[in-house]
């Protein structure tokens, strides 16, 4: 049995850790009245580890010693480059991955290596080797990934939480990040800690976290190229920045939307002009936004028009869907916090479903050429610029589709209004290969013993360009998408969180399939 390092445990809001005497022992003891509630939901009772073999150990790790870390992580401002240009001169992104690698430098893992890799003008990442135990060096390698770097931090949010400032709230810690997807890299060492602390035998494991997912990833490809000789093939490509439909068990993703994110312009004055002048008879550019807009979207039902971002959902796709429609309802579709009396897309449950992960959606996320509503005066504003974030089907071609919007909102423009559409980066979708059967049925028990539920399978509508870029280079490899992307969990918007039962269990369920690697 592997000794957890001195100082391996620090103490967490959660519980006070303290050796018994007994080696390799570990006791803890609730300090915060939520503590129960959150243990009882991950099948923990107080004190009930009492040896370092429990297979609930990885949930423990992660609580014990990674919480702590995480909410540090939470304080730092490291912000996706897309958000925050001179990220190289603020440091936040140097201090987020010292933070990160330092802690899991220090954690009693043989044989472990952990290195921040740096190519020159990109965002660093988080690099580590576990070489395999004695006797499992013939067992396929496993890819654990996860992103380091944040979205904005989008307020207001609710009274008493901030994007920076990491705060528990029952069963919940808020903070930017925590869920998406800072928790990933605590998740994937304590998964790993467990294994060696448990004696449990696994292949190699390689763990690769990013900082410019929030971006489109790209950074990435080169990072993939420059590892690819220490990369090798990997057989199994755990990835750790997905969602999950209820919290109550391990939810796996099977597709992904591909991403077109552009910048959408209309110009029509050289500056702007009093509006009871020009009104009536220069043309608005929010108008003309709004007519052209109209050539892709449904105004009245938000379908987007485009042949080039619609396709066809494949039937075990369709029968998924039918399947968790079945068992969750229009809750499989998402809950959100709607105003009262708002109507949602999608009359039956499976149909919402099917909407928001393998239709097109369109969303307008940021605008320019307008003033704030205290500075705007009586003005017809020379142009409107609008951030447009469109969500594409999994097997849509992201490519062809941003050519296809380009040619549709700039080719003959009205009223010779002069416009433009830019979008630099795409993300393209993303349909998982079937799972082997091994991995099913560690996927399942895994499931049943950490959560006490079946595991379920869906697709997501968010996107993680990763899972395209590895799919391509790597056939052959299978992978395992899971998250803790929940209800309400509010990752790029307000009070998002990180569901700590669940966050626990997962860790738990990865080191399960980690241990079942072939
Ligand atoms: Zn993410």
């Amino acid at each position: 049995m592997q000794r957890l390092r001195e100082g391996g445990v620090h103490p967490s809001p959660f519980t006070r850790g303290e050796h018994d005497g007994r080696e390799g022992s570990i006791r803890h003891r609730p300090i915060l009245s939520h503590a129960p509630e959150a243990r009882r939901r991950h099948k923990l009772e107080v004190n009930d580890i009492a040896d370092l073999t429990d297979q609930r150990l990885a949930g423990e790790l992660f609580v014990t010693n990674g919480l702590p870390v995480l909410e540090r992580y939470t304080a730092i401002e490291c912000l996706s480059p897309d958000f925050d240009a001179g990220w190289q001169a603020h440091g936040a992104i140097d201090l987020a991955v010292e933070l990160l690698a330092t802690w899991c430098a220090d954690r009693a893992i043989p044989a472990c290596t952990v290195e921040v890799v740096r190519l020159p003008g990109r965002t660093p990442l988080i690099f580590a080797e576990i070489a395999a135990t004695d006797g499992a060096a013939h067992r396929a390698t496993t890819l654990l990934y996860g992103h380091f770097d944040k979205q904005p931090a989008l307020g207001p949010w609710n009274d008493g939480l901030g994007p920076f400032a990491a705060v528990y709230r029952g069963d919940r810690l808020y903070g930017r990040g925590t869920a998406d997807d800072g928790y990933a890299i605590f998740a994937a060492f304590s998964a790993i800690e467990s294994l060696a602390a448990r004696g449990v035998a696994h292949g190699r494991i390689l763990v690769l976290i990013e900082g410019s997912e929030e971006s489109g990833s790209p950074d990435l490809d080169a990072y993939l190229d420059h590892l690819a000789p220490r990369l090798g093939t990997p057989g199994l490509v755990i990835c750790l920045d997905s969602g999950c439909v209820t919290y109550d068990r391990l939810w796996v993703t099977t597709s992904l939307r591909g991403t077109i994110a552009g910048t959408f312009r209309v110009d029509v004055l050289k500056n702007g002009v009093h509006s009871g002048q020009a009104g009536g008879i220069v043309p608005s550019s929010f108008r003309i936004a709004r007519r052209l807009l109209s050539r892709i979207e449904d105004d009245a039902t938000g379908d987007l028009l485009l042949e080039e971002l619609n396709a066809e959902i494949p039937p075990q796709r369709r029968a998924e869907i039918a399947q968790v429609a079945e068992n969750f309802g229009m809750d499989g579709a998402g809950i959100f916090p709607l105003v009262d009396g708002l109507e949602l897309a999608g009359v039956t449950a499976a149909e919402r479903i099917e909407r928001g992960t393998w239709r097109p959606s369109l969303a307008v996320t940021a605008q320019a050429g307008m003033p704030d509503l205290e500075a705007g005066g009586n003005v017809l504003r020379p142009f409107t610029t609008l951030k447009l974030s469109i969500r594409v089907p999994p097997n849509v071609d992201a490519a062809r589709a941003a050519a296809a919007i380009a040619k549709a909102l700039t080719s003959n423009p009205p009223e010779g209004a002069h416009v433009t559409f830019d979008a630099p980066h795409l993300a393209q979708g993303w349909d998982a290969p079937p799972l082997e059967a091994w991995l099913g049925e560690a996927v399942e028990s895994a499931s049943l013993r950490h959560f006490g539920e079946r595991p379920n399978a869906i697709g997501l509508g968010g996107s993680i360009p990763f899972m395209d870029s590895l799919g391509h280079r790597y056939p052959k490899t299978q992978f395992l998408a899971t998250g803790v992307l929940g209800p309400e969990s509010n990752a790029h918007g307000p009070n998002e969180f990180l569901h700590v039962p669940t966050a626990a269990a997962v860790t738990c369920c990865v080191a399960d399939v980690l241990a079942a690697v072939r």
